[in-house]
């Protein structure tokens, strides 16, 4: 039977061969008599499944040795709060910059003031015009050169992919020239995370919550520069200082066992799609395809500027939200799951990651067009 096609934003479409193998290894993993999730995590087995997802992990994504792999539990929005209570405590006062970017970046921001002095380096949040187009808040980036970076801040923080605005960050800047040559960047790159190759040296840190295009919930995977690790904040809870996960290699407490088996199978997925280079090649063109179908139509419409346009998640409108409940019966009629937009954002979001194939993306399209014929 096949499988219908899976636009959801996360938790999201997993690749279909890495299910199918888990299901062959649930009851019997390789011989051993047990289901990962039954494993001890201090038993050989399950060390060398997380060291090995590890090791792939910084193939794929060529992770310098001065960085440590972290996995960790409570999702990106806990790490709003771990990222500060790790890093605050690095500078003279406890103190870091915000690039807000959308609704992502905003919620970051707010958990760091629970700790300290967040400031806003740069904002999307209002209109302004660009080559003669408004554009509505959160659906353009402000310009690198405009970004305010306080150069005794502990960080500077940035989404890279605004899931539900649908808005990416290309080009991630040297700290150097936005005058912080200090200032480490830390990126939330959770909704395009393995989506192609990523700067990681460029960076202080990297997180991502896994359930998009990583693994299952439940898993969080940070790389942090090793020289930031060891200046928790007193307050900061044990299990959440990086400096006792990074000891313990992410066994400081019990890890979230079979979600890393899960990502682990994701990575050497990966690693046969020909890796990051290959996949982005693959999602450039998943994403030129449905976004040119979208600018060529006047029925449908896509909010964010042309430059900015995330290739994992893509937000539009049909002309009269009245048609919208017809447009996603008919699409889940057709197999096409999980279309409807953020309520913060309204319209409809197709979200495009790793696993959802070419194929999926052309199902799609053929959808749109028989809508955009039996409704413009
Ligand atoms: N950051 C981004 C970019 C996200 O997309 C999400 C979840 N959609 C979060 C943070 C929050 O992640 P979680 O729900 O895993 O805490």
């Amino acid at each position: 039977m096949a499988r219908p096609w899976n636009f959801s934003a996360g938790p999201s479409a997993m690749p279909e061969s890495v299910l199918r193998q888990a299901a062959a290894e649930m009851l019997d993993w390789r011989g051993s008599g047990m289901s990962v999730m039954e494993m001890s995590h201090r038993g050989k087995q399950f060390v060398e499944i997380c060291s090995q997802a590890e090791a792939d992990l910084r193939e794929l994504l060529e992770v310098p040795e001065h960085y440590a792999v972290l996995f960790m539990q409570g999702g990106a929005t806990a790490e709003n709060a771990i990222i500060p209570l790790n890093l605050l405590g690095r500078a003279a006062q406890p103190k870091a910059d915000f690039v807000i970017s959308g609704i992502w970046a905003k919620k970051s921001l707010e958990e760091c003031r629970r700790y300290g002095d967040a400031q806003v380096a740069a904002t999307n949040a209002v209109e302004t015009v660009i080559d003669g187009r408004t554009q509505g808040p959160s659906t353009w980036l402000p310009e690198t050169s405009s970004w305010r970076v306080r150069p005794d801040a502990a960080y500077l923080h940035v989404c890279s992919n605004e899931t539900i605005g649908g808005v990416e960050t290309m080009a991630w800047p040297d700290m150097a020239d936005l005058g912080a040559p200090d200032v480490p960047l830390v990126v939330d790159a959770s909704s395009h995370f393995l989506s192609r190759p990523m700067p990681v040296a460029k960076t202080g840190m990297i997180f991502a919550g896994a359930q998009k295009n990583a693994g299952p919930a439940g898993l969080t995977v940070v790389i942090v520069r090793r020289d930031l690790i060891g200046h928790a904040l007193a307050i900061c809870p044990s299990a959440f200082d990086y400096a006792n996960v990074a000891r313990e290699k992410s066994m400081y407490n019990t890890p979230p066992t079979f979600a890393i088996y899960i990502a682990g199978l994701v990575f050497k997925w990966l690693k046969e799609q020909g890796g990051l280079a290959a996949i982005e090649q693959q999602n450039i063109a998943k994403a030129t395809m449905l976004y040119n179908y979208f600018d060529q139509s006047r029925f449908y419409s896509v909010p964010v500027h042309p430059s900015v346009r995330s290739r994992m998640n893509v937000p539009f409108f049909l002309p009269d939200t009245a048609l919208e409940s017809a447009f996603l019966a008919g699409a889940e009629a057709r197999g096409l799951m999980q279309l409807k937009g953020h309520k913060s954002v309204g319209g409809m979001r197709a979200s495009i990651y790793n696993a959802m194939p070419l194929e999926g993306v052309v199902a799609l399209i053929d959808y749109l067009k028989d809508f955009e014929r039996s409704h413009g």
